[in-house]
């Protein structure tokens, strides 16, 4: 028996064979051309037909996983159209005169690699999606076929480097059981792909996933992010029970979660949803979302090569609130710079990018990039619920600026003729350690707080969190984080200001009862964690939850704080 550690994508055990996906390596050779243009021609038609696979592979996907999964492909269809790769793979065929498989090969693994440098969990895991849609690309211009699950005929957890979009859609899906992948991140394609499947998973296991064998015997523990090899008999029974727990839970959870986030003695709170885009909809009002907490504006700005005009934002936005009807939709403002890059912005270099011209900083020195975005959410949000936050806010002036921005678009468009939300909420993300400290006063100017803590953690605690080797010490649990969050809640309840929270935490079973004993108003979460923090509040009191939040404050690190809440809240366990 052997246990490996990785990275949990998505909650429950899987226990049944290995079935190791691998895939004949495609031999890209160099040769002369002598007629450019018929290369060219090649390279359209390959295009055409990797277009028509996209679109069938999107139709499939949709139907097994949903619109969040199959998404992946629309966004390779725009890769595969990219106007500079194109541009790029034409200018070399006339110039170098060599066949396209090799310029085409060459161009996007450049581009690729440039993504992987990005220190941005989204933006590396488009580097897989650009290799995948340029994989399947050549088979088109090589005539080859392949079929690497053909040997999958018995339920299997499916094992693998790394799995491509493409790769998923030739899967059987009856024959999954689990995923378990030696490279990716919880927001890598395999995790969403697995999320949407309602399948365990872990991702991210590094290289000893290369020792395991087909047939071998595995047990994956999608909560815990464990791979075990070959279980002991014990252990086999021990993560069978675990399973039939978990699946009982999660039918409870699913059974609930369209109901309201009421704890056993009346305490209610709202569960809503963080999306990044119109296609994250549709799961979040799947799951029972009262909402959506944090709409990721930046998204759309990268998944594009050009700026989205006002007009483009205007129709996105409008369209995620209205499908909202009266629950709220809160749109976060442009927060990129930091570990965000996009390419077209033209970012400043900067040592510290997380400590420089991020965010809200960034977007008050360019008002033609701002504006935009704030008219396009004034008119969205006619007629609906939608709220505007702002992101990386560190003191007062931030705020007073913004509004003032803000008012100046909000008169010119109503100068312009156009119908403008009239009383629009106004909310600020708290994550910088200065706006928590400072709560009291900033409560003052505006309408919520909504409590950031995958970057309060990191600025509180001095610790990158992209970076490996101290990200562990960026760990919201820590006390000190709690403390703020506790300091901010009651700050912002004494002016009359509701609060939310945004991080991953709020997803975090261990950490839901704390922050509901501190007086959380709104958990917003990725969708697939809904149905979970639902059962999860419905199955405690509050009165349980403050008793639990002051004894957690005054442990002594997070770790404590961990194993304290697994013993005083037994109902966070899945298994
Ligand atoms: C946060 O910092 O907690 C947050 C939700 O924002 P992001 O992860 O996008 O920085
Ligand atoms: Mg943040």
């Amino acid at each position: 028996m052997k246990s490996i550690k990785g990275i949990p994508a998505s909650y429950g055990i899987a226990i049944g064979p290995a079935f190791v996906f691998g895939r004949e390596e495609i031999v890209i050779e160099t040769y002369p051309i002598d007629d450019s243009e018929a290369e060219w021609q090649r390279f359209e038609t390959a295009r055409v037909i990797t277009r028509q696979q996209l679109d069938e592979a999107y139709q499939v996907t949709r139907e097994d996983c949903g619109e969040e999964a199959a998404e992946i492909f629309n966004a390779q269809k725009l890769m595969l159209d990219d106007p500079e790769l194109i541009k790029t793979v034409k200018a070399r065929i006339e110039s170098e005169r060599v066949n396209v498989e090799f310029i085409l090969h060459e161009t996007a693994e450049n581009y690729a690699r440039q993504l992987e440098a990005i220190e941005d969990e989204y933006l590396s895991a488009r580097a897989v999606d650009i290799r995948d849609v340029t994989s399947r690309c050549l088979r088109n211009l090589l005539g080859l076929h392949e079929s690497p699950s053909a040997g999958l005929k018995t339920p299997s957890i499916i094992v693998s480097q790394d799995l491509t979009p493409s790769d998923t859609v030739l899967i059987n899906k009856d024959f999954v059981l689990g995923f378990c992948t030696a490279e990716g991140g919880s927001t890598s394609h395999t995790a969403i792909l697995a999320r949407g499947l309602g399948i365990p998973a872990v991702v991210g296991a590094g290289k000893e996933v290369r020792a395991i064998q087909n047939g071998d015997d595995l047990v994956i523990d999608g909560d815990a992010g464990i791979v075990v090899i070959n279980p002991s008999k014990q252990a086999l029974k021990d993560f069978t029970n675990r399973q039939e727990n978990f699946l009982r839970v999660q039918a409870e959870a699913e059974a609930i979660t369209h109901k309201p986030a009421v704890t056993l003695d009346g305490h209610r709170v709202e569960v809503v949803a963080n999306i990044g885009n119109v296609e994250g909809v549709q799961s979040a009002l799947e799951a029972g979302a009262e909402g959506v907490g944090l709409l990721r504006s930046e998204f759309l700005y990268l998944e594009r090569s050009t700026l989205p005009t006002e007009e483009e934002q205007f129709l996105k936005y409008k369209t995620i609130a209205d499908a909202f009807g009266d629950k709220p939709v809160i749109l976060r403002t442009l927060d990129v710079g930091g570990d965000k890059d996009i390419p077209y912005i033209d970012l400043p270099q900067e040592t510290n990018p997380f400590l420089g011209l991020r965010a809200i900083r960034l977007c008050l020195t360019r008002p033609e990039l701002f504006k935009p975005q704030l008219r396009a959410a004034l008119r969205a949000g006619y007629g609906n619920n939608l709220k505007l936050m702002f992101p990386m806010v560190a003191t007062l002036a931030d705020v007073v600026q913004t509004r003032a921005l803000l008012e100046e678009c909000r008169a010119e468009l109503k100068k312009e003729g156009y119908a403008v939300a009239d009383k629009m909420d106004i909310g600020i993300m708290i994550e910088i350690p200065s706006a928590a400290i400072m709560a009291d006063q900033l409560a003052e100017v505006v309408d919520f707080f909504s409590i950031g803590t995958n970057d309060l953690s990191q600025y509180t605690l001095a610790a990158d969190r992209t970076n490996a080797q101290v990200a562990q010490i960026a760990s919201g649990f820590q006390p000190a984080v709690f403390r703020l969050i506790k300091g901010v809640i009651e700050a912002a309840h004494a002016k009359g200001k509701w609060v939310g929270l945004c991080g991953e935490m709020a997803g975090e079973l261990l950490a839901i009862p704390i922050l509901l004993g501190l007086g959380l108003d709104e958990f917003s979460m990725n969708p697939p964690a809904i149905p979970f923090a639902k059962r999860l509040i419905r199955s405690i009191s509050y009165e349980h939850a403050q008793g639990v939040a002051i004894k957690a404050l005054n442990l002594p690190g997070d770790q404590e704080i961990r194993a304290y809440i697994q013993e005083a809240v037994p109902e966070v366990q899945l298994g």
